[in-house]
C-alpha cells in the first residue's frame, strides 16, 4: 500500500522504544508511516531504564540522536548477588537513560493517533504493542513474569545493584537513576516481589508482566509482522528488553527497505532475528533448568559464553572465571 506520494506505507501499532525508532528509521528513509498509541502522555514507563551506553550509541547514530543527552547515572561497579555470593564487577558501559524524553525526540516531527490501530487487510502492519502482541495475537508458548517497580528518593546500594531468586525465580534490582532510583523486582511469585520490596517509601509505584521467552517464529503471521518485546526480544537472564528492541527493529527496518515482497521481508526479518538474538534461546533453556534445580547440570558449562556475552553486553563486565565459580 501507498500514500498519494507514491511512498510505501507502512503502519505501525505501539510506539515504545521498538515502534518509535522503527518510525523514525523508515521515515528517514522515504517510507511513509501511520503510527497509532493509547498511552497517555504522563504514563510513567514501567521499566528500570538501564542499558548500555555504548551500545544505545551505535544505534541512536543510525537515527541522527546523541545518547549523552539521556543519560542519567553511570555504572562505576555493579553487584551481582545471589543468597551464596555477592560480586562486585566493574562496567562495560551500564548506565540509566531518560527513556521516556528519548522516545518523545524519537517521535517528533511523527504524528501518532492516539487510539488502537485497526489493521487493513492489504497493508504492512508492525506489531510493536510489546507484552500485549495487541495485533498479531497471543502465543501458546509465552512465558512471562511480574514485574514492580518503584520510583525512590534513594537505594540501599551504593551503584547497580542485581540480586538472583533461588532456583531462578526472578530478581531484585537497584539502579540510580540521577537523584533517584528505580527499585523493582520481577518473579513469577508476587510474594517474593513484595518480601524484597518491603514496605520502602517511594514516591510512586509502576509494573507489568515481562515478557522472558524469545517468540521468533511467532513474530510473523500474513502482513503483520512482531517488534521488540512483542516478538520476545528481552533478555531471559536480566529482562534487559531496551536494546534487544531496538536490534530487533533494525532487522525490520533492514528487511523493509531491502524488499519489497512480504515473503521475503518476513524471510529477511527471521533470519537477522536468529543471528542477532538466537541464543536467547539458549538463556530461556538455561532459565528453565535453573527453575528445575539444574542450573549446576555440567552439560550447562556449553553456555557460559553466551551468560558472559548477554552480562557483557548489558553492560557488566563480567569474567569468565568469576562466572563460571559462582553461577554454574
Ligand atoms: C518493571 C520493568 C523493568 C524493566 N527494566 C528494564 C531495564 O532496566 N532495561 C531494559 O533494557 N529493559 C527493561 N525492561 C524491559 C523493557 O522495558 C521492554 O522490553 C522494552 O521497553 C520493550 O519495548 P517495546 O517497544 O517492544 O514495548 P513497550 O515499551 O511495552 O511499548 C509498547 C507500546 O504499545 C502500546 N500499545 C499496546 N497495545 C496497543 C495497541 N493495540 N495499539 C497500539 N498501541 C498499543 C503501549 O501503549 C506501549 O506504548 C523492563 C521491563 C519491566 C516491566
Amino acid at each position: 500500500m501507498s500514500n498519494a506520494n507514491g511512498d510505501k506505507l507502512i503502519f505501525i501499532a505501539g510506539m515504545g522504544v521498538a515502534g518509535s525508532y522503527l518510525a523514525r528509521r523508515l521515515r528517514d528513509n522515504g517510507f511513509d508511516v501511520e503510527c497509532h498509541d493509547p498511552r497517555r502522555s504522563d504514563y510513567y514507563l514501567p521499566c528500570g531504564y538501564a542499558t548500555n551506553r555504548n551500545l544505545l550509541r551505535r544505534a541512536l547514530e543510525r537515527v541522527n540522536m546523541d545518547p549523552d543527552g539521556y543519560i542519567m547515572s553511570e555504572a562505576d561497579h555493579v553487584y551481582l548477588s545471589s543468597d551464596r555470593f555477592e560480586i562486585e564487577f566493574g562496567s562495560s558501559g551500564l548506565c540509566t537513560i531518560d527513556k521516556k524524553r528519548m522516545i518523545e525526540d524519537m517521535n517528533s516531527g511523527i504524528e501518532v493517533f492516539p487510539s488502537k490501530l485497526i489493521p487493513e487487510a492489504d497493508s504492512m502492519t508492525v506489531d510493536a504493542t510489546g507484552i500485549s502482541r495487541g495485533l498479531i495475537g497471543k502465543s501458546e508458548n509465552d512465558y512471562s513474569m511480574i514485574a514492580k517497580e518503584y520510583l525512590c528518593e534513594s537505594g540501599d546500594h551504593d551503584d547497580f545493584y542485581f540480586h538472583y531468586f533461588p532456583e531462578g525465580r526472578g530478581y531484585y534490582w537497584e539502579f540510580p537513576l540521577g537523584n533517584r532510583w528505580h527499585i523493582g523486582a520481577g518473579s513469577s511469585d508476587p510474594k517474593l516481589i513484595d518480601q524484597y520490596l518491603g514496605n520502602r517509601k517511594r514516591i510512586l509505584v509502576t509494573g507489568r508482566r515481562i515478557r522472558l521467552r524469545p517468540l521468533f517464529q511467532e513474530s510473523v503471521a500474513g502482513n503483520v509482522i512482531a517488534v521488540g518485546e512483542a516478538a520476545g526480544c528481552v533478555s531471559p537472564i536480566t529482562g534487559e528488553g531496551i536494546m534487544p528492541s531496538l536490534r530487533s527493529a533494525e532487522c525490520l527496518f533492514k528487511a523493509i527497505s531491502g524488499y519489497d515482497d512480504i515473503r521475503k521481508i518476513r524471510e529477511r526479518y527471521l533470519s537477522c532475528l536468529y543471528s542477532e538474538m538466537g541464543y536467547y534461546y539458549d538463556l530461556f533453556n538455561l532459565l528453565k533448568k535453573s527453575q528445575n534445580g539444574r542450573l549446576r547440570d555440567i552439560s550447562n558449562l556449553k553456555n557460559i559464553n553466551i551468560v558472559r556475552k548477554d552480562l557483557r553486553d548489558f553492560g557488566i563486565r563480567v569474567s569468565f572465571a568469576r562466572l563460571l565459580r559462582n553461577f554454574l
